[in-house]
């Protein structure tokens, strides 16, 4: 311990691990000196000390690649700038397939790559034995190399952080434990340790496996949990050399690297062990846990089936070491949902080397700018919801998601574990339809129906899935007769009070200062004027708005109207989400339906579009909000809880002469995806506005009071816009897109689709994703380039649209 503990800090960072470090490191480059990180032992001694120091490029999102790739640049020229080595060998990677799907996975994501600005190559079989001689290949299929990717002693690189940290005037303590996250009003303010007290404007939890712990302590949630993770050394083993690349058979659920003329081979097993459910000791440092050779051995002998020289080499050493786990696989990055100035970086499942330098700087700039710096909804700390953070789902989770880093990434795959946590209360009846249910934000929710006599089980693939054609008919039935969503799962908020409108109005983009019974489709923007939410509010009441969000969202959305709405509005915000179900009904016969069951006249004179009104069916009211988000007539059902199975039964009663079909999400997304309708977190964040999103339709200008945004929405319509967001239908029918696929125009790439499925009405794969150009984007761009869409390394002519392909004019909306 080189200083003495102050009584405050500007920051006070938790935990001394690689993230800790590099948060530390880069709040120092942004000028702030008063910043001190504290470790309970010492440096490293958590997780980072074992890692195994994989720095990899390619992540699931352009932004986490691009904070992978700063991570890499970064540990690059650390060691130059101060002094301390590093081990930063920059000796790429293969990633090999023995099987067709894996082989058409890594096409894709080879495709992804080019996109995200990763080098890759692909590679005959023998081409990657060249490169890797002790590999077995006859079963390989093909391979890829990523000449890019590297190695790093993580020790060495936590210690080059923390020298470059206090370079820049940190002060770094360890053996200081800290015991308590202070707050006042919900703002945290400092921090306890057994030293005693630093008052501090900013803490920061980053205290790896322990983070969780720590985060309740001011009750704030950091959903992780431990899991086992092996790795074995072998003895010296001949052709083993550091410039070899890092090696990834995840068929086998393996990587391979070289260490100083040995192998080290790392599993992800299918199977995990979660570890520390009771609580991780006090003197758990620089420790790992019990070997389990009987575990490891089915994957041992896999490993010599690839590797034979493994046959008759020796095991030097069997490691098994804890790393933390989130119920997704993404980490934690951000301001705490619950506590003001508490921010969180945490939870790194396996992957915390090669993130510390781009999770570092995000969460420094954030810091000092007082916003995110770039769209991170994918590692959000407002992406889940509270239960989430309860040990026995965690430890549940944990179990699948150590594997599935190496599983593969089917398309529309689903938890096996933790399920069942939230389901709406028609779910036995939409069981008995045959629904087959898939998880959000822990809701069982059905994404499509099997018929009777057939399995409700995905049966996956890169192609058409066993769902294909049953899923058409859904999609057939809203486009032609009406089908039935249950959407319970949709959160809803009561926003109440005098101040409501004005508090609503600043927040919302669009105006809400309408009639009661008007429904505004809207987005929340921060002051950059890009997307912060997406969602309708309709005024059910003189003081009073219902406020409906995608399920994902929810914990965001909530956030978002605490943090923006003046302490002292007289405004109350009210979670209804329980307290009603939302049974859809779409379609063109679904007027016709709704007057079988009430007398209530639905007339578009009587009940226009957007518009709630209550009405009467069987002996509920119920609350019904004429909207669609498929393209078609329709009514969302807002129900009491109690009357929802009453009404279900009768709308299926009264529905079976109609031809009503039960429908599920995949069903909504086909129908939403032909008509162009947007997806928070695929289509919009915080890194598009309206203006490039096709939405300034949605943006009232001219509204007393403005909104938050408005003005850098204006600047930016002065100027115009160097990307905008597009519509693409494949103009062959096979192909199948889902997202993330490069976007060509004129040979050219310009992008990538951000979300995507299979259009029955249109006939082929339908996508959105944003065509960029430096020079500026407007309709005549748009209009006078030849598209195509590359999918796992091929080219398909599309057709790209600034208008819906579907219904352009929304006239079957309007009927
Ligand atoms: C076997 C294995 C192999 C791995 N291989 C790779 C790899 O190849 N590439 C890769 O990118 N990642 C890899 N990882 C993951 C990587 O090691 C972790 O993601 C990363 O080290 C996490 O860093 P951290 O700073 O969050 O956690 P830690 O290193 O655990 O740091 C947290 C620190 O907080 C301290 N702390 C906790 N509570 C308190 C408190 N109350 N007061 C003060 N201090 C506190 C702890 O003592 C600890 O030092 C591997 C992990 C394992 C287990």
């Amino acid at each position: 311990m080189s200083k003495s503990l102050p009584t405050h800090a500007q920051v006070v960072i938790v935990g001394g691990g690689i993230i800790g470090c590099s948060v530390a490191y880069h709040l120092t480059k942004l000028g702030w000196r008063d910043v001190v990180l504290l470790e309970r032992r010492q440096l490293t001694c958590g997780t980072t000390w074992h890692a195994a120091g994989l720095v990899a490029q390619l992540r699931a999102s352009e932004n986490m690649t691009r904070l992978a790739r700063y991570s890499q640049e970064l540990y690059k020229t650390l060691e130059a700038e101060t002094g301390q080595a590093t081990g930063f060998h920059q000796c790429g990677a293969i990633t090999v397939a023995s099987n067709s799907a894996r082989w058409e996975e890594i096409r894709r994501q080879a495709s992804m790559a080019s996109c995200f600005g990763v080098e890759t190559h692909e590679l005959s079989p023998a081409q990657a034995q060249e490169m890797w001689p002790l590999m077995q290949v006859d079963d390989i299929v093909g391979a890829f190399h990523f000449p890019q990717d590297a190695r790093t002693n993580p020790t060495d690189t936590t210690q080059a952080l923390a020298k470059g940290a206090r370079m820049g005037g940190a002060t770094i303590l360890e053996n200081i434990k800290v015991t308590d996250i202070l707050t006042v009003s919900g703002k945290a303010v400092g921090v306890e340790t057994e030293q005693g007290t630093i008052k501090a404007d900013i803490v920061v939890n980053c205290g790896g496996m322990w983070a969780r712990e720590l985060g309740k302590k001011a009750g704030s949630r950091v959903p992780l949990h431990a899991a086992e993770h092996y790795y074995m050394i072998t003895e010296n083993l001949e052709g083993m050399h550091s410039n070899l690349p890092v090696l990834r058979d995840m068929d086998n659920h393996a990587y391979y690297r070289e260490e100083t003329g040995k192998l080290l081979l790392g599993l992800f097993e299918p199977d995990a062990v979660p570890w520390g459910q009771d609580g991780i000791s006090e003197h758990f440092f620089f420790d790992d846990l019990p070997a389990d050779m009987d575990r490891v051995y089915p994957y041992l002998e896999k490993a010599m089936q690839r590797i034979p020289a493994l046959e008759h080499t020796g095991i030097q050493l069997l490691f098994n070491g804890p790393e933390s786990f989130t119920p997704d696989d993404r980490y934690w990055l951000g301001e705490s949902p619950e506590t003001n100035n508490l921010f969180v970086a945490a939870g790194f499942n396996s992957v915390g080397i090669q993130s510390a330098g781009g999770a570092g700087k995000m969460l420094a700039d954030w810091i000092v700018k007082g916003r995110q710096p770039i769209d991170l909804w994918d590692v959000s700390t407002t992406r889940m919801m509270s239960f989430q953070n309860s040990s026995q789902y965690l430890y549940d989770r944990t179990k699948e998601s150590l594997g599935l880093l190496y599983e593969m990434h089917w398309p529309f795959r689903q938890y096996n574990t933790a399920r069942g946590a939230r389901k709406s209360i028609l779910h036995d009846k939409l069981l008995a339809q045959g629904a087959c249910f898939g998880e959000l934000a822990g809701w069982e929710r059905a994404n499509w129906y099997a018929p009777e006599g057939e399995k409700a089980e995905y049966e996956y693939s890169f192609g058409r899935q066993n769902w294909f054609n049953w899923q058409a008919e859904e999609h057939q039935a809203v486009r032609e007769g009406v089908g039935l969503f249950d959407q319970s799962s949709f959160s809803k908020f009561m926003v109440q009070g005098r101040d409501a409108e004005a508090a609503l109005n600043r927040i919302c983009a669009n105006n809400i200062a309408v009639p009661v019974g008007k429904s505004v489709y809207t987005q929340w923007l921060n002051e950059t004027g890009t997307i912060e939410a997406d969602l309708t509010v309709t005024r059910v009441e003189t003081d009073g708005f219902l406020i409906v969000t995608a399920p994902a969202t929810h914990t965001h959305v909530h956030t978002w109207l605490k943090r923006n709405i003046a302490a002292d509005a007289r405004v109350v915000i009210n979670d209804v989400t329980s307290g009603l179900m939302c049974i859809n009904i779409q379609g063109p016969k679904s007027r016709e339906l709704l007057n079988r069951v009430s007398k209530h006249d639905l007339s578009s004179e009587a009940f226009p579009f957007a518009t709630l009104q209550e009405m009467e069916i069987g002996y509920a009211t119920v609350k019904a909000l004429r909207l669609t988000y498929m393209g078609e007539l329709g009514w969302e059902l807002y129900i009491p809880t109690e009357f929802a199975p009453h009404v279900y039964d009768l709308l299926v009663d009264k529905g079976r002469e109609l031809g009503l079909k039960h429908c599920g999400y995949h069903t909504l997304q086909s129908l939403r995806m032909e008509k162009a309708y947007r997806e928070f977190g695929h289509d919009l964040g915080a890194d598009d506005t309206p203006i490039e999103a096709g939405l300034s339709f949605a943006c009232d200008f001219n509204k007393s009071g403005g909104f938050i945004g408005k003005g850098a929405l204006l600047k930016q319509k002065e100027h115009g816009v160097n990307k905008r967001l597009v519509q693409f239908l494949l103009e062959d029918p096979e192909p199948m897109m889902y997202h993330n696929e490069p976007i060509y125009r004129d040979g050219e790439m310009v992008g990538y689709t951000t979300s995507a499925m299979y259009g029955h009405t249109l006939g082929a794969s339908v996508a959105m994703g944003f065509v960029n150009n430096e020079a500026g984007v407007n309709a005549d761009y748009i209009n006078s380039g030849t598209y195509e869409v590359e999918i796992a390394g091929k080219r398909y002519a599309a057709k790209a649209s600034l208008r819906p392909l579907y219904d352009p004019k929304s006239e079957r909306v309007k009927v």
